[in-house]
């Protein structure tokens, strides 16, 4: 992995964003493993153990595919372009802005300022691109972040309930309008604090069950964003191969570690489409 140089996010909302990631995540761990966890299950047991070291390795996983997406250089720099294989019939292209050619299925970022290899998207939360040497690791992140999040849902329901009354209609209000609990007084504020962290672990289930979907389908269907908006179907390779495009050769072992190695069968400048895959396959065989 060649590791990016500029981390920094660079305009205010992909700071804004990151740092909300920084300081939720953690929130969140502390709040699951050592306020929850303790109240459903006592400390020491049996079940307490396992939840606790299940935790922990959603956490690792959370943690370890973050740092992966930020630190994987995934631009066009990364690799000396072949310029001999450069052919616009096959997609290359000149980019104005990095003055140089571009392979097919990159795409030039306005924020990064540099073209990324089969580029995704840029991504405010870790205030990059996803492109080919990270996608593996961003579809790591949001799985294990909704699998976080619902894991959570279902012990933060026991644990809440048993400590907030419900009363008609304050605790409506109090969940549909986090904020009202500045309004309508402190009582019990650590309640109200839990019941803060409730509301927004719920919100970003949702949402991130909503990227999982998205972003699952794209690969699932061998496109990127852009791609998928553009209609251009030239790099579906079917389903299996196109989860090992991104995910790599030991693709069933990636959601392991984000440290398990899985090499990628294309180098992100040179592309098969579906009739160059058969035609080699077919040769192969
Ligand atoms: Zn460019
Ligand atoms: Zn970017």
């Amino acid at each position: 992995m060649i590791v990016r140089k500029r981390i920094w996010p660079r305009t205010f909302s992909d700071f804004f964003s990151m740092t909300f990631i920084l300081m939720i995540v953690p929130l969140l761990y502390w709040f699951e493993l050592w306020v929850v966890l303790p109240s459903v299950y006592e400390f020491g047991s049996f079940p307490y153990i396992l939840h606790f070291l299940l935790g922990n390795f959603i956490m690792l996983n959370v943690v370890g595919n973050f740092t992966y997406i930020v630190f994987c250089d995934t631009s066009t720099r990364r690799d000396i372009m072949p310029i001999s294989a450069a052919n616009t019939k096959d997609g290359w292209r000149l980019c104005a802005s990095c003055e140089t050619l571009a392979p097919p299925r990159s795409w030039h970022c306005p924020i990064c300022d540099i073209c990324i290899l089969k580029r995704d998207h840029h991504c405010i939360f870790t205030g990059c691109c996803i492109g080919h040497y990270n996608h593996r690791y961003f579809i790591m992140f949001l799985l294990y972040l909704f699998i976080a999040a619902t894991y959570s849902f279902c012990f933060n329901n026991i644990f809440i309930w048993n400590r907030i009354r419900f009363e008609f209609p304050m605790s409506i209000i109090k969940i549909i309008f986090p904020l009202a609990i500045f309004v309508f007084g402190f009582d019990d504020s650590i309640d109200q604090f839990y019941l803060m962290i409730y509301i927004v672990s719920v919100v970003g289930m949702l949402y991130v069950g909503v990227l999982c979907i998205y972003h699952f389908s794209l690969v699932f269907n061998g496109n990127v964003a852009i791609e998928s908006n553009k209609r251009i179907r030239l790099y579906n390779l079917g389903w299996k191969q196109n989860i090992k495009e991104v995910l790599g050769e030991r693709w069933y072992l990636t959601w392991l570690l984000p440290y398990t190695t899985s090499q990628l069968p294309h180098n992100g400048v040179i592309w098969d489409t579906l009739s160059s895959w058969q035609y080699s396959n077919s040769k192969s065989k």
